[in-house]
């Protein structure tokens, strides 16, 4: 048995896949963990298809959360065109759901080698990308990813053409370690995209 969907705070969160093509220093993946402090059991063995994942999001009394969400153990983007399958069947299905959101490391586009914006619209109430860094230098540092500075173009270029597509667009860095600088930087670099800043907090594993 594996975890598909779980709750948290009254949301419920979809974990669609794995992969991913960052190995971000704080990545709960590491150290052999299988769950995090949300659910014990994330790590799937197999990905579940679109139809597994419907199953077992029919199963659920969907009006009662506040918001649904894509996460991961992984990346979901990977899985961009199961989840607008996913949303397009629930909305069929269910009246009254409630709003979506994905949360990303915004690399999408180039994961995926096209534009897959346009595809969110009228899908995904929310995308929250992971910013994780003020500069190339530290977001690399901090998320390794497989293609290097690139991936922070992509990012960037990623967020700002979702706007066009997703109502609410908020890009996100941890308050653990940030310099005023570095806060301030970020700030710049999300009103310039017209996106919207989030400073969460550290949360231990
Ligand atoms: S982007 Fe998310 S899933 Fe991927 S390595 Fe970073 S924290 Fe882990």
């Amino acid at each position: 048995m594996q975890t598909i969907s779980y709750e948290y705070e009254g949301a419920l969160y979809v974990n669609l896949t794995n992969r991913c093509d960052c190995s971000c220093v704080f990545c709960l993946r590491h150290n052999g963990h299988k769950g995090s402090i949300y659910a014990d059991d994330l790590w799937l063995e197999h990905e579940p298809s679109r139809e597994e994942a419907l199953e077992d999001l029919l199963a659920r009394e969907l009006t009662k959360y506040r918001e649904l969400v894509f996460c991961g153990f992984g990346e979901p983007m990977y899985r961009t065109e199961d989840i607008v399958w996913l949303v397009d069947e629930l909305k069929k299905r269910v009246s009254g759901l409630p709003p979506v959101r994905i949360n990303t490391n915004g690399h999408a586009n180039l994961i995926l080698g096209q534009d897959v914006t346009p595809r969110l619209q009228g899908r995904i109430d929310t995308l929250s990308i992971s910013l994780n860094g003020s500069t190339p230098e530290e977001y690399c540092a901090v998320t390794r990813p497989r293609d290097g500075e690139k991936a922070w173009h992509a990012m960037l270029d990623f967020a700002g053409k979702a706007k066009e597509y997703v109502p609410n667009v908020v890009m996100t860095i941890v308050d653990k370690d940030q310099t005023p600088e570095a806060v301030e930087r970020c700030r710049r670099i999300t009103r310039d995209l017209g996106v919207k800043l989030r400073i969460r907090a550290y949360i231990p594993d």
